[in-house]
Parts: structure tokens; sequence; C-alpha cells
């Protein structure tokens, strides 16, 4: 065994330690699946209705108010605060944001995140839970169900120790249903009755989880094969503006690979980046403390040769 061999072996079975994957029970991956078909159940309903012209603009309100709030959760609560801490964020706001994040039924905060410190540490290698080498829809979607999750382990650990974090992690499915319930009770105001309720719960809650699901998704899969590499990376992760123009900013890959800790994924004022605008509302609010970002000399070093 050469050296290079032994180094990368000791990295991963610290790496190991650190992030496990978890063995989910049947029950466990039942439960995922049915927050994978019920969802894209509810869309082919949906597709029906709007064929039908059955669609009012309450519902489409729904959808989109409630798709921007829970996806503007993901992005900055579990990714980019919780995951990269490359902000921080006054305690109220802390919670608001896990909390929004929760309701996008992607799972508890300290799952999500040590899940993807793992990917970050592994991207593109043997140990990455969701790379498009092992196919496209392995990285979409299928590694959800072939035990990729980080459970436990010392990141887990870490981020467990924040009561916060401890306090969504366990209380995470009460969030999830009450992101169901929102746009329910709206629709039974708004549209009248129980038949409203219905439709509140399908446009502003399942349709929205499946699209919400899909994006996410596609920023794994989509975004580490089709698009640029302005940076230097190890892995296959890329800039691509259709993902970025539904991601709330998340499809800049390649830059987030390149620079994890950058609180601002679009690096240029023409890159799309809805949770940069976000976060300078936050910041103008008081609400953000810090926000980390690389200088522009660390950018121009890691940045490739025109091509
Ligand atoms: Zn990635
Ligand atoms: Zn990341």
């Amino acid at each position: 065994m050469n050296l290079t061999n032994e180094t990368e072996n000791k990295e991963q079975a610290a790496g190991m330690d650190a992030f496990p994957f978890h063995h989910d029970a049947w029950w466990g991956k039942t439960l995922v699946l049915t927050f994978v078909l019920v969802p894209l159940a509810a869309a082919a309903v949906a597709i029906g209705m709007l064929w039908g012209d059955q669609v009012g603009w309450v519902e489409i309100g729904l959808l989109l108010g409630m798709w921007t709030w829970t996806g503007l959760g993901i992005s900055l609560g579990f990714h980019r605060m919780l995951t990269h801490r490359a902000f921080t964020a006054r305690a109220p706001t802390r919670l608001l944001l896990l909390i929004s994040a929760t309701m996008s039924l992607q799972g508890p905060p300290a799952d999500w995140a040590a899940t993807h410190i793992r990917h970050h540490a592994k991207a593109d290698r043997e140990g990455d839970p969701h790379s498009p080498l092992e196919g496209f829809w392995h990285a979409h979607l299928g590694w959800l169900l072939r035990d990729r999750m980080v459970r436990s382990g010392l990141a887990h650990d870490k981020l467990m120790a924040d009561p916060i974090v401890r306090f969504v992690q366990r209380t995470w499915i009460v969030w999830a249903t009450v992101g169901f319930l929102i746009p329910a009770a709206i629709g039974y105001f708004a549209l009248g009755g129980w038949m409203g309720f219905l439709e509140g719960l399908l446009w502003g809650g399942l349709v929205r989880v499946f699209i919400g699901h899909h994006i996410t998704w596609s920023v794994n899969s989509i975004a580490h094969i089709f698009g640029t590499r302005p940076y230097q990376t190890t892995d296959e992760a890329r800039n691509n503006w259709l993902v970025a123009l539904f991601s709330w900013g998340e499809g800049w890959h390649n830059n987030h690979h390149a620079f994890p800790r950058a609180a601002y994924i679009g690096m240029h004022w023409w890159q799309l980046d809805p949770g940069k605008y976000l976060l300078w509302v936050l910041k103008a609010c008081r609400q953000v403390t810090s926000i980390h970002m690389p200088t522009r000399e660390e950018r121009l070093a890691r940045r490739r040769s025109r091509t």
C-alpha cells in the first residue's frame, strides 16, 4: 500500500466516523417513498385540474407563496446557515428559518445537514451519498431509499449541540404538518368550506412539496452533470442557470462547491440568487449578524483559465 492510499484510507475511516450512513428500517423507507409518491400523485391530479380549467388565483397564490417560503427556508436555513455556517442569525430568525425548511418535507435539520456535509467531503467520489456517477436517478432520488442518509456520528452530534437545532429536530414532523395545514386553512376560508380546504392542501401543500423536492434534487443530479465550471474543484459540480432560476440561487453549484462557506452563491450581479436578496433584507433588519464571503483575491485564485 502506498502513502497516498494510506492517507486516503485514514481520511475515509475518519469520515465514516464523522458521518456514517444510517441503515433505515423498512418502515422508514416506506415513509420516505410515501413522501415522494403522494406529492407526485397530487401533481398528476393538479395537472388534470389545470387542463380542466378548474384552478383560480387563490390556488396559484398558495402554491407560489408556500413554495417561496419553504424553498428559501431550505436554501438559507438548512443549507447556507446550518450546514455551511455561511452566516449567523439571531435566535428567533434562526428558529424561523429552520422551521420554514422542515415544511419542505426533506427530513429533520441535523440529518439533512450531516448528509450534506458528507456530500461535500466526498463529492463525486466513493462515499458521496448522491453522486450522478452512480446514475442520474440515483443522484436525483434513488439515494433516499438506499441507506445514504446520515443520522448519527460526530458531524450530527455537533449539529445537535445547538438547542434550537435539537428542538426542531425533535418536532420537525409537527412543523411539516403545519406546512400543510396553513394553505389548507387559507383554502377553507378563501375558497369556501371543506372543498376549499382540500384545494388549499393540494396546491399549497402537496404540489408545492412535489416542486420543491424535485428542484432540490435537481441541484444534486442536473447541477452535477450539466453546466459550466468557472472555478477549480475536485468534483463535477456545475453552474446551471436554469436550476439556479428555480432553486433560490442554489444552481450556481460550481460556485458553491468551490466556496462552500460563501453566503452568496450567486457571485456576479447577473447570477440570480434570491437567497442572497433575502439575506440583504435580513441584514438590513439586523437579524443576521455576520455574513461570510471569500475575498476577490481568493475567488480569482480559484478561477480556471477562460474557456
Ligand atoms: Zn453538490
Ligand atoms: Zn452545500
